[in-house]
């Protein structure tokens, strides 16, 4: 009897490996909210012009203060390092690597560098910094791509308008928070809905993917029929996802809120907001990622833990020294 006697089965479809990140990448990963300290180290050591002051119009580092004050640091500069120059045409990008890769590119006085040079200067100088401040290694080659892509996705509308739909009250958006818009058709392609993007972090802190929650085409909940519903990207085995967490609220606050989903979690922040006024913000956590509850690495400096659980058979059982209660809901 041949192989021919039967019917083969179906090739099962290999998954795609990840691509390896490009240095450029890499560094943009490693120095997510440290953008401040590597403009002043710029400042400092290598005597680029720049003061970091997001939010507000300054003397741009490439062209100085001619037409007045033509740059600005985007307000979310310190977690991307991203800005823009109303007159260079290269000084504009949403992260820290491509902008300092711009400002090279249009400094003047002969000092202007080609596109890739001035890129693979910005990131030896980010190296240099992350050595010099001891910034934490990358979690895994993957974690850059992912959250290169993340970073990408620079959308300010789509995390607005569904949180808005979903009746939560949008002061600041977290800095977590992105999103892609509505993907005109293309072809034979259907238009693709938008999505919300949510900074997935290790227990360490380190960013490492995102969660993607897909909206309607009106950028409200998508239908429960949807392909696709709500995911994490995928990340190399070595680094796994469990203890992981969105970071919604205050860096540094006494009272931590933890919730089974970023729209629990951020209406667990409003109640909190009211119902102790006081206390301003408290650190919020969503966890919908991996590992669940008791996996959760409670920082120390935390003296209340708030677990907004949903009411399924989840076991609360965490082991902190702090005061913790749990609501079902
Ligand atoms: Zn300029």
């Amino acid at each position: 009897m041949t192989d021919q006697a039967y019917p083969q089965p179906p090739a099962r479809p290999t998954k795609k490996p990840l691509r390896a990140p490009s240095p450029a990448e890499i560094a943009k990963v490693r120095l997510l909210g440290h953008w401040s300290g590597f403009f002043t180290w710029l400042n400092e050591t290598k005597r680029l012009e720049v003061s970091f002051f997001p939010g507000e119009p300054q003397a741009c580092p490439a062209h100085g203060g001619a037409s007045g004050e033509a740059f600005r640091f985007f307000p979310d500069a310190d977690f991307t390092g991203g800005g823009i120059c109303n007159s260079c045409a290269h000084v504009r990008a949403a992260n820290g690597i491509d902008l300092v890769a711009g400002i090279l590119q249009d400094l003047p006085d002969g000092h202007g560098l080609a596109a890739e040079a001035a890129l693979a200067q910005s990131v030896a100088w980010a190296d240099e910094y992350a050595l010099e401040a001891d910034l934490p290694p990358l979690a895994c080659p993957a974690s850059a791509v992912q959250v290169g892509r993340w970073l990408q996705a620079d959308h300010n509308e789509a995390p607005t308008r569904y949180l808005i739909s979903r009746g939560l009250a949008v002061g600041r958006l977290p800095a977590a928070l992105r999103g892609i818009a509505t993907m005109p058709a293309k072809g034979r392609f259907k238009t693709k809905p938008p999505q919300v993007l949510a900074l997935v972090r290790a227990p360490d802190g380190r960013p490492i993917t995102y969660h993607y929650i897909p909206l309607s085409e009106h950028y409200g909940r998508a239908p429960e029929d949807a392909p696709g519903k709500k995911g994490t990207a995928p990340l190399d085995k070595q680094i796994g996802i469990a203890g992981a967490y969105i970071e919604l609220g205050a860096e540094h606050a006494a009272t931590l809120i933890v919730a089974e989903g970023v729209e629990t979690a951020l209406a667990g922040a409003e109640l909190f907001a009211r119902a102790r006024p006081e206390a301003g913000p408290p650190r919020v956590r969503a966890i919908q990622v991996g590992g669940g509850l008791k996996s959760q690495v409670i920082p120390p400096d935390v003296q209340e833990v708030i677990y907004l659980m949903d009411r399924d058979p989840t076991a609360l059982r965490t082991r902190t020294p702090c005061t913790s209660f749990a609501l079902k809901f």
